[in-house]
């Protein structure tokens, strides 16, 4: 079994004001990506509002990748069909 790394190395910029776990210490850039990873590796000894936040940040992430996928299937037929175009027009 392949262990995920751990202890990632992070780079804080000195001005910046990272999100930081009060589990393990590791920094994120932003709010939702810290309710995200408090809900998948701490999930056993979250409060009720932390608990919130992860709902609220998956069901966002997952809203997210939904319309990612629309887009990316729209843009797939719409090169598909620029193709058989280009290709009925030029033969
Ligand atoms: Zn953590």
């Amino acid at each position: 079994m392949i262990m995920p790394d751990i202890d990632p190395e992070t780079d804080v910029p000195p001005d910046a004001t990272p999100h930081v776990c009060d589990h393990c210490g590791q920094p994120f850039a932003r709010e939702t990506h810290l309710a995200l990873h408090r809900g998948l590796e701490h999930a056993s000894s979250l409060s009720s509002d932390e608990r919130a936040a992860y709902e609220d940040a998956h069901e966002k992430e997952v809203e997210d990748l939904r319309r990612f996928r629309l887009l990316a299937l729209a843009g797939l037929v719409a090169l598909y069909f620029g193709f058989l175009m280009t290709y009925a027009v030029v033969t």
